[in-house]
């Protein structure tokens, strides 16, 4: 009998049927005259970034430089992320939570709003691997420069340190996940298409998804 995998689960579009970092946009620049021309630019960075155009540390400073940054935004982030499960996801919460000692999700957002949101799935905050944010001298927040996941190769190289149990099996829909396959920090990569389909990243993909249960019934 061969070993049960370790599940390792990408969070935007994969986890939430949205982009964090667009949402935040959304709620950060809320009454601003320019907000539609701004979410517009970010959203195209977030696409550049997801699909390999631009490096994801340039993709994310970038969105970050045009947002200040407030701790007073992050309950409202999370509770539209909690509003946003993707579909088959939310469905099958129970079985995903009944497994979570097995279960890790790792994510160029931020533990702020990654941690609390997996937690409504019934998974743990301790398995969470992402970037963090710190306290700028004025108060508002900027991406800790020690944020692991913040470059390309950045969450193979996050799973590797944190040494977990072989055969894993990688679930995300961006070129950031199948950097992980890339760099042989898993045994398989599981293209999810559920919320976007990503022809760069499919065409690399060991399997493709289209739902939670189709992932999970992958074996290594
Ligand atoms: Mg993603």
């Amino acid at each position: 009998m061969s070993a049960q995998p370790t599940w390792i689960f990408d969070f935007d579009s994969t986890l939430v049927r949205v982009e964090a970092l667009d949402e935040l946009a959304d709620i950060a620049l809320h009454g601003r005259a320019d907000h539609a021309a701004l979410l517009t630019r970010i959203k195209h960075i977030t696409n550049q970034g997801m699909e390999g155009a631009m490096t994801i540390e340039k993709s994310l400073r970038q969105r970050l430089d045009l947002l200040a940054l407030d701790a007073r935004m992050l309950p409202a982030l999370v509770e539209r992320l909690c509003a946003n499960f993707t579909d088959s996801v939310w469905r099958g919460r129970q079985r995903l939570s009944d497994m979570r000692d097995r279960v890790w999700v790792v994510s160029g957002g931020c533990r702020e709003w990654v941690a609390p949101v997996v937690e409504r799935l019934g998974l743990r905050t301790d398995h969470v691997m992402a970037n963090w944010l710190r306290p700028r001298a004025d108060g508002l927040l900027e991406l800790d420069p020690a944020s692991p996941c913040a470059v390309d190769s950045g969450k193979a190289t996050a799973i590797d340190a944190a040494g977990l149990p072989r055969p894993r099996l990688m679930v995300g829909d961006g070129m950031t996940d199948w950097r992980v396959r890339e760099h042989g920090a898993c045994e398989r990569f599981i293209c999810f298409t559920e919320v976007v389909r990503r022809e760069a990243v499919v065409t690399r993909a060991d399997v493709v998804a289209d739902c939670l249960d189709a992932a999970l019934a992958v074996r290594p």
